[in-house]
């Protein structure tokens, strides 16, 4: 029956399980194990475990199954795997499936942790990866071939807001048998679409918009049932990347407002962008809601916005960014992104410091650019705050 539901209902209710309590809220239940009622029902259960049994607490947990549920609901999934932090999706989605000799094609622009199990880890276990520019896609057509098990790129780029055609990415990794990852942060499970955009797999960092205060660490890894129960379960239940029941709690109650949330977010981004836009002390300003981002009209199409998250250019470079930062009074100096407190980032000191020159050159990570994540104030403060901190650089 919840399948029928629209979206705002799903995030309320699908997924709930009430104990014989009746419950009105979800409960956290912070149990590592279960016990059995007789030997007998242990091994059936070690055989195969029913819908609402359980074994131990890092192969699954009521809590925990509650936010998977509700995620695969939202996400358009057969199912879902929630795990210790965003990274640990990532890494147990590719791990999962990977082994010696396999070869990954994946888009450059990445968040740097991302880029670390790409570059470093992969390759360490016989993986081969060749990076391409995720928005040409005649490189990806170039990069595919018989053998390519899977490709992965993050929709909207980081922090630079590039998007990634994921249809023309799907058909052309489809054509060759390879799965397609998308890390979706930045497109938020409210618009995303990536699963009917050919998506097969599709991750995220729940610490970000799920989460939506910046309290709890986690991530979740969406798709089939034969992928999320045989490839990836398997693999984390095994290697411990498991959602605690408490962060799964934590994440059940950021569904419920998530797409208010995330709408709200989205209306002061486009109200921030767009006054922004014209300001001679930038150099420039990206946001895929503005009919100037290159790829205005897939963003469009591939998510109805523009997303909770503004990038621009300060013209005087790390100076002058370092000024307006410093002058702000609401907005947040910090790192975390989709929290409800708006929070400006200078990548090229922060989450980027570790790329090379010219990575950053080739990435667009300039030393005037700050990479803003809207929140829930009222927009007409944060622009205040935005031009007194302007008014300094
Ligand atoms: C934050 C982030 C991650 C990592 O998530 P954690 O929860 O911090 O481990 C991965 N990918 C993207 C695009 C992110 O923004």
């Amino acid at each position: 029956m919840s399948d029928e539901w629209n979206r705002r209902t799903q995030l309320v209710h699908t997924g709930s399980r009430r104990s014989q309590y009746g419950e009105m809220a979800e409960a956290i239940f912070l149990t590592q194990g279960f016990a059995y009622d007789s030997a007998e029902a242990a091994e059936a259960r070690f055989i195969k475990a029913g819908d609402d049994e359980f074994i131990y607490a890092r192969y699954g947990n009521p809590t925990v199954r509650m936010f998977e549920e509700r995620i695969a609901a939202i996400e358009g999934t057969e199912d879902a795997f929630a795990t210790a932090s965003g990274m640990a999706a990532v890494n147990g989605a590719l791990t999962s499936m990977l082994r010696a000799g396999d070869h990954v094609v994946s888009s450059r622009a990445l968040f740097g942790s991302c880029l670390y199990i790409l570059e470093e880890v992969l390759g360490r276990y016989g993986v081969e990866v060749t990076f391409v520019d995720g928005t040409d896609l005649d490189q990806w057509r170039a990069a595919v071939r018989s053998g390519t098990k899977a490709v992965f790129f993050e929709s909207v780029s980081n922090p630079t807001l590039e998007v990634i055609d994921i249809r023309a990415v799907a058909d052309i990794a489809h054509a060759v048998g390879a799965l397609v990852v998308v890390d979706n942060v930045f497109a938020t499970p409210i618009f995303s679409r990536a699963v009917d955009q050919g998506a097969d797999v599709v991750v995220y960092s729940t610490t970000k918009h799920i989460d939506g205060q910046g309290r709890a660490l986690g991530g979740v890894i969406c798709g089939t049932r034969e992928f999320i129960r045989k490839t990836a379960e398997t693999y984390l239940k095994h290697t411990g990347g498991a959602m605690s029941p408490f962060t799964a709690w934590i994440m059940l109650n950021g569904m419920v407002t998530l797409d208010l949330r995330c709408r709200a977010m989205a209306d002061s981004a486009l109200i921030v962008a767009q006054a922004l836009g014209n300001d001679t002390r930038l150099s420039s300003v990206i946001f895929p809601g503005l009919a100037s981002h290159p790829q205005h009209a897939l963003a469009m199409e591939q998510m109805g916005s523009g997303g909770t998250i503004v990038s621009f250019d300060i013209k005087g470079g790390k100076e002058a960014a370092f000024r307006f930062m410093n002058a702000l009074e609401i907005i947040k100096i910090s790192n975390n992104l989709g929290d409800a407190k708006t929070i400006a980032t200078h990548p090229a000191t922060t989450t980027h410091q570790r790329l090379p020159q010219d990575q950053k050159d080739l990435l667009g990570i300039t030393p005037g650019l700050i990479r803003l994540s809207v929140g829930l104030e009222d927009p007409s403060d944060l622009l205040a705050d935005l031009m007194r901190g302007l008014s300094r650089v």
